[in-house]
């Protein structure tokens, strides 16, 4: 990946808010034997990429848990999450710079799956070569010692050749049974292989089409696959939904899913538009999803629901997804249809839905018209109210809302310019009895 030499040291200083973490836990005298730094950091340490806001993995041989705390106090941070199987988070504040970390701190495990899909058995007081076994991919198997060693140096423990895998572009999982055991590593493979630009090992590539031809995807819960779909979406996404289907998973969700990847390639117009804005992630995500799920039509809210995506989600994806639908259906004579019509047919839309449609078109037609529907219903607010119908003689009941519902529906298209306008017409709707 790149020419420097590869110490333990180099990776540690290259991974900034890991360094600053062993750094403070060294001055606070922590003894630091058998704490590895693992995962992520060590990847990215790697590989050189820069990972801005990156969390610390730390793998401890022994008490993690007890760890753990230890390292809070050393550090004026606090334990915020004790989980079961020995691990913890640390959340501390690294200063300006690196701002709030959280630190996972795991205790070093065997991990044995009595059943594909199920959670695994976990056995702690394993070895570091134990614990990088039950990893997904070779790249995040590599461990760096925490504890120089007497000549200053820091141990790499990298029992899978993941540093040979960077060098030779690779991510690729540890042994044949790897996604039997534990099937949402494939969707992880995917999503590391789209994000690194790491193309999948021919074997690993194998192995998850034969794991998703023999059913192994019905092994998980649909909240593991709702969790690891979110985070294929929370990133650029389309070149690892692009495997994801062409390993025939998305085919085993639902084959309809597969119309997303045609043209006009939506999911990659997102990605190239909105990127890594890390300030529109928590929405872009939703977009994608919307992308994805279009083709299902009637049946998308029920197969989100299925999968366990909360209300919210829900509901920005529809509406996002209604949109896109109006927008393909019509295509360039969308730009013809009068806001009244537009509100007839859409109702209220989200401003996310308007973004994700203007992706959608090539059309600037189509956009404008959009665009202007958008600033119609965000700026038009009638000043006649239900008290004034019935000041000009309508009783109280139904037909209030159907004169003020028209009375809107005028003043979208621009027919009402101030409220003379709207009296004079609320004047006449009033008096004609079919109004
Ligand atoms: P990133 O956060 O950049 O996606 P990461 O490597 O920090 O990468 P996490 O999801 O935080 O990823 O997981 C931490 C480590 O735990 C991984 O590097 C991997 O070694 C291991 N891991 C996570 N999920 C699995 C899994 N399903 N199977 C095996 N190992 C896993």
């Amino acid at each position: 990946m790149n020419d420097e030499p590869r110490t333990g040291r180099d990776l540690i200083e290259r991974a900034p808010a890991a360094a600053a973490v062993l750094a403070g836990a060294r001055a606070a005298g922590l003894a630091l034997d058998g704490v590895w730094l693992v995962g992520g950091a060590v990847r990215d340490a790697v590989m050189a990429r820069a990972a801005a806001g990156r969390d610390v993995d730390l793998a401890v041989e022994g008490a993690g848990v007890a760890f753990a705390h230890l390292l809070a106090g050393a550090l004026g941070g606090e334990v915020i999450a004790e989980h079961l199987f020995g691990t913890a988070t640390v959340l501390v504040d690294l200063g300006a710079e690196l701002g709030l970390v959280h630190v996972d701190v795991a205790t070093t495990r065997t991990e044995t799956y009595a059943a594909p899909g199920a959670l695994p058995t976990v056995t702690l007081d394993a070895t570091i070569e134990q614990d990088l076994a039950r990893r997904d991919i070779s790249i995040n198997a590599i461990a760096v010692s925490a504890k120089p060693d007497a000549d200053g140096s820091h141990r790499i423990v990298d029992p899978f050749d993941g540093l040979g895998d960077i060098e030779r572009r690779l991510v690729r999982v540890l042994h044949p049974g790897s996604f039997v055991d534990d099937p949402t590593r494939i969707v992880r493979v995917a999503r590391y292989s789209g994000r690194l630009g790491l193309p999948v090992d021919p074997e690993t590539r194998q192995w998850a089409v034969d794991a998703v031809a023999a059913g192994a995807l019905q092994t998980i819960s649909s909240d593991r696959m709702r969790a690891e779909l979110e985070l294929v979406l929370r990133e650029a996404a389309w070149d690892s939904l692009t495997l994801l289907a062409a390993w025939g998973m998305l085919d085993q969700l639902d084959p309809r899913l597969e119309e997303s990847f045609r043209l006009p390639f939506l999911i990659m117009r997102i990605d190239e538009v909105c990127g890594d804005d890390a300030q529109l992630h928590d929405r872009v995500w939703r977009m994608r999803l919307a992308a994805l799920v279009r083709p299902l039509g009637a049946d998308r809210e029920g197969w989100l629901r299925w999968l366990g995506f909360p209300g919210d989600v829900i509901a920005d994806v529809e509406s996002h997804a209604r949109l896109l639908d109006y927008v393909f259906e019509h295509g360039v004579a969308l730009a013809q249809v009068a806001n009244s019509d537009l509100y007839l047919d859409l109702g209220e839309v989200e401003d996310d839905s308007f973004a994700v449609a203007a992706i959608a078109t090539d059309d600037e037609q189509v956009v404008a018209r959009l665009d202007a529907y958008r600033t119609a219903i965000r700026g038009t607010r009638l000043t006649v109210r239900g008290e004034d119908v019935m000041a000009a003689g309508v009783p109280a009941g139904p037909r209030v809302g159907r004169i003020l519902g028209t009375l809107f529906l005028q003043a979208l298209d621009g027919e009402l310019p101030d409220e003379a306008a709207e009296r004079a017409e609320l004047a006449r709707l009033a008096e004609d009895g079919a109004a």
